[in-house]
């Protein structure tokens, strides 16, 4: 958060820092000012550029099976592997795909991370933090990797319901708008168990699994590890 506010020269560092416990965050900056342009950090943080067309993201239909990528021997193994052979932030969109589980036995996308125009204001240059997925409510939810439950509760900006899940070495995934969790702060879950079931709890306009990849403690496009 804090390089691309410093590239985009736009004076924006302070509403940037204040979003950062938020779920989404909305500024006056037009989708077409020069910030479109910044180019993406390697590490995949913040790549507004690659977001350069909300209409687009939006129609977007990816579907593929979390079975294709499960499937691969030891995914887990892969990416404690990937984590502890280098620091999380300087790891490549290449290195890092694949490296976590679907959190949805289909991910079909509804609206991509990063610059978009709000679902709930309507406004444009809202950033959104995070990758939505169509789902019904009541669709059950995967743990993306193993890994510990730092938070299971109701999150006071937007998120609703919210597991968040420590993967370690500065990995954490959360899954919000929950309609309800079955896990506590401390457990233990392994990659692809049952968490919680989707929902449309906090800032949402209908049913869908909003899915986060924080890499020590900025959000990044969750797309680039799945
Ligand atoms: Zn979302």
């Amino acid at each position: 958060m804090t390089e691309f506010a410093a590239a985009s020269g736009v004076g924006q560092k302070a509403g940037v820092a204040l979003a950062a416990t938020g779920l989404v965050l909305t500024v006056t900056v037009p989708v077409s000012s020069p910030m479109m342009a910044t180019s993406a950090d390697s590490s995949g943080a913040v790549s507004a550029a690659s977001q350069p067309d909300v209409t687009a993201a939006a129609a977007a239909k990816v579907d593929f099976s979390r079975t294709a990528v499960t499937t691969k021997g030891d995914p887990d193994g892969k990416l404690k592997q990937l984590l502890s052979a280098q620091s999380v932030g300087s790891i490549t969109r290449a290195a890092s795909s694949g490296t976590l589980g679907a959190p949805l036995e289909q991910l079909v996308s509804a609206s991509a991370y990063g610059f978009r125009v709000s679902p709930i204001t309507g406004g444009a240059g809202e950033f959104h933090r995070g990758q939505d997925y169509a789902a019904q409510c009541g669709t059950a939810v995967h743990a993306a990797a193993s890994g510990t439950v730092t938070f299971a509760g109701w999150h006071p900006y937007g998120g609703g319901n919210r597991v968040v899940i420590d993967h370690g070495n500065g990995l954490e995934t959360t899954y919000n708008h929950l309609s309800s969790s079955s896990v506590r702060v401390g457990q233990q879950v392994s990659r692809g168990e049952t968490i919680a079931m989707s929902g449309t709890t906090g800032a949402s306009t209908g049913c869908h699994l909003h899915f986060e990849v924080m890499v020590n403690g900025d959000v990044v496009d969750p797309t680039g590890w799945l």
